[in-house]
């Protein structure tokens, strides 16, 4: 009889226990400021459903709400991370679901956010630039400022149809100027694509080898803010000047898609550079470019001391 007399008073003991603990859960829950008020909320709740759901109150009343108990969304406590829970009530049952909190939405859309840049071949720095650093800082660059400042404003409402060829000696800011842009836009779902046109050059003739050109082609003529840093950096091809550049302008100008430039030389001096090729001289072709940059954007130049170390 022994073992079964000792078995039984720990069970009991444990049932005791177990009593307890119940006890001190219910009066948890049932004292938890949320849960009171979500209970005094709802009236028509039943004591019975209250007892019935005391596991799933036990569960809200144990997570982080909305981040109120973490830091950041890897260090969530919740036992789906990024997942915050409410109570609701249908048909007088109470029911657990679970959303995403506040900041796993910023972080997705932030994530989302990083994919509006496309750049190719650009430094780090100048994919962090901000418009707030370009404004604080300056007054010899105004109008380049205001220009910029416009063309945001106009982009709140949808993708301007200009863009800006901003010129200018070497070190004055202009490629940093394109990151800052690229940066604000992103805030309106604005996707930029930025490439350095020596780099440029090279993606398109090295697409040969894997066909992938029409494909690269399309991407640049499509995208919705294009911006290409450096024009007149490198001597171009006649082919690539007329069937590449100047196919891509060409489309981007029906469809009046805004493209950003950066360069050293003003229009006049570009359409000299664009004139010269291997093949000669071609003043012609190279004043069509000219034309087509002139319909896809504003030329502004952009002067100040060389910031370059
Ligand atoms: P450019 O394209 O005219 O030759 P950059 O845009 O490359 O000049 O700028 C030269 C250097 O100065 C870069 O290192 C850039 O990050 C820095 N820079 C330019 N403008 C700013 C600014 N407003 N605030 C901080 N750094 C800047
Ligand atoms: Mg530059």
């Amino acid at each position: 009889m022994e073992p079964v007399q000792s078995t039984l008073k720990k069970w009991m003991r444990e049932n005791d226990n177990f009593q307890e603990n119940y006890k001190k859960i219910k009066s948890d829950v049932l004292n938890d400021p949320e849960i009171k008020e979500f209970l005094s909320l709802h009236p028509s709740i039943t004591k019975k459903e209250i007892e019935k759901n005391l596991i799933k109150l036990y569960e809200y009343k144990s997570q982080s709400k909305q981040c109120d108990r973490c830091t950041s969304l890897g260090g969530c406590k919740n036992m789906l991370q990024g997942y915050s829970p409410i109570l609701h009530v249908e048909n007088n049952e109470i029911h657990l679901s679970y959303e995403k909190c506040h900041t796993r939405i910023a972080d997705e859309k932030q994530k989302q956010q990083e994919k509006l840049i496309r750049s190719l071949y650009m430094p780090k720095e100048i994919l962090d630039a901000t418009i707030d650093d370009l404004i604080h800082d300056d007054t010899e660059r105004n109008d380049a400022i205001r220009e910029l400042i416009q063309f945001i404003g106009n982009a709140e409402k949808g993708i301007p149809r200009k863009g800006i060829y901003f010129y200018g000696p070497f070190g004055v800011g202009k490629t940093y100027f394109l990151g800052a842009l690229a940066n604000k836009l992103k805030e309106f779902n604005i996707s930029s694509t930025l490439i350095y046109m020596p780099e440029f050059v090279r993606e398109i003739k090295s697409s040969f080898k894997d066909d992938s050109i029409n494909e690269k082609i399309d991407y640049f003529k499509k995208a919705d803010v294009l911006m290409l840093d450096d024009i007149g950096a490198e001597s171009l091809s006649a082919w690539f000047r007329d069937e590449i550049l100047g196919s891509i302008l060409q489309y981007r100008m029906m469809e009046r898609l805004p493209v950003f430039f950066t360069s050293n030389y003003d229009l006049k001096q570009l359409e000299g550079q664009l004139a010269t090729t291997r093949t000669g001289v071609e003043n012609v072709k190279a004043g069509r470019i000219i034309e087509r940059i002139k319909q896809v954007s504003s030329d502004v130049p952009i002067y100040g001391e060389n910031r370059r170390q």
